[in-house]
């Protein structure tokens, strides 16, 4: 293992077979050989770690995970099918009937249906916050029973950013798990681990495949937790599958020169675009204008590959941006090659009420850019285009 990050993404791989390949081959089995029945036995009995099935186990799924124990520092892991499995199997396996929730309230649309809907009907409650909320804030919201602390940062889509290490400071004061969805930094440009984090959720469908091919998930961080997360996965079936894994696990070693070039191409599109007189207000979190910039500059390397921002006519304005772009994508995903332009009112959060989707910035002109990795020119040209037509 080396201590630079993108040489374990790439040179991390399950041990070579006699046939003697170069690139990772893919395990594509839904179970696993024995020579005898002692073999057997003992990897039934937990005393090897012999593959068993690929519901608990499979190599190709345990490379990417071991990759991406490297890349959030993290002691062990568990793969998902999705993103959401990732974030349900994190709650399931560690919250039981009377434990409390705190979570930001600026989080994805279905882990929203998640905290508010499904995890009451277990008994599990919980408090949001706002992504403003300071370190008084955090602290008055834990109660006897608090179990959990649940964020995203920066978040989907109105890119406000926590700070991990005020928030990891409070959870370990009070002995609370902190677990952070890093799916919009990646662990190329923010390791929550490092400010006291101990789970860390992935989709890995957005940045980590980043080229909008496959669903995928992954939950690393504390060896006991993931023990936890584990078992519960292990008998309840969200395996990723071995092909997804293959996927994504060579996606990962492109990781860290595509989140630079998305990144610097975010910045420039930014730049551009802040003073342009179809737009009341726009956020990227290295801009000096963003209000949490300077919490940005302490826990990422640089500002991401989202820009977001608010058209001054609203909601018939949104359409007629969307319906005039030429090249960007109107799809649902983020973290593509592909540059995409959604509308989160009317899309990834639209289960939310009206009141909700204000607390947490998501007013009805509001544009979400993912930015792809085309030259970024034919990014700007395409979006001031449909700007002058708005
Ligand atoms: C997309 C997304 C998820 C859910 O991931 P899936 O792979 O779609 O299940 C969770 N958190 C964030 C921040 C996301 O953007």
């Amino acid at each position: 293992m080396s201590t630079h990050q993108q040489t374990n993404a790439i040179r991390i791989q399950t041990e070579r077979t006699n046939e003697m390949e170069h690139s990772t081959p893919m395990f594509l089995t839904s179970s696993f050989c024995f020579d005898n029945a002692e073999d057997m036995r003992a990897a039934f009995a937990d005393e090897t770690d012999a593959n068993i099935y690929s519901r608990f186990s499979n190599p190709g799924v345990q490379e990417f995970v071991d990759k991406m124990c490297a890349l959030e520092g993290a002691e062990a892991g568990y793969a998902t099918a999705s993103g959401m499995s990732a974030v349900f199997g994190s709650f399931m396996a560690l919250l039981k009937q009377g434990d409390h929730l705190i979570a930001c309230n600026a989080i994805f649309g279905s882990t929203h249906t998640i905290i508010a809907k499904y995890l009451p009907k277990f008994g599990i409650e919980y408090t949001y916050l706002d992504a403003n909320a300071d370190e008084a804030a955090w602290e008055a919201a834990i109660k006897p029973n608090t179990r959990m602390i649940y964020l995203e940062t920066p978040t989907n889509p109105g890119l406000d950013i926590l700070d991990l290490e005020m928030i990891g400071r409070v959870s370990k004061k009070h002995s609370i798990i902190l677990n952070v969805d890093n799916c919009f930094a990646t662990p190329v440009n923010q390791q929550p681990i490092d400010f006291g984090a101990d789970l860390v959720v992935h989709s890995a469908t957005k940045w980590l495949d980043g080229q909008g091919r496959v669903l995928g998930g992954v939950i690393v961080g504390r060896k006991d937790l993931i023990k936890e997360i584990y078992l519960f996965c292990r008998s309840t079936g969200p395996a990723l599958s071995p092909f997804n894994a293959w996927v994504l696990s060579k996606s990962l070693e492109t990781l860290d020169v595509r989140m630079e070039r998305h990144a610097s191409n975010a910045l420039f599109i930014a730049q551009s675009l802040e003073k342009n007189e179809k737009i009341s207000s726009l956020r990227y979190p290295f801009l000096a204008s963003h209000p949490h910039v300077a919490i940005a500059k302490k826990q990422m390397k640089n500002g991401g590959g989202i820009v977001c921002f608010e058209l001054k006519g609203g909601l018939e304005s949104g359409r007629a941006f969307l319906n005039n772009l030429k090249m960007l994508s109107l799809t649902a995903n983020l973290g593509d090659t592909r540059s995409i332009a959604s509308h989160p009112a009317s899309t990834t959060h639209a289960k939310l009420s009206e009141a909700e989707r204000q607390a947490v910035n998501i007013t009805p002109g509001l544009i979400r850019i993912s930015v792809g990795l085309e030259h970024k020119e034919d990014i700007l040209n395409d979006i001031l285009q449909a700007l002058e037509k708005c």
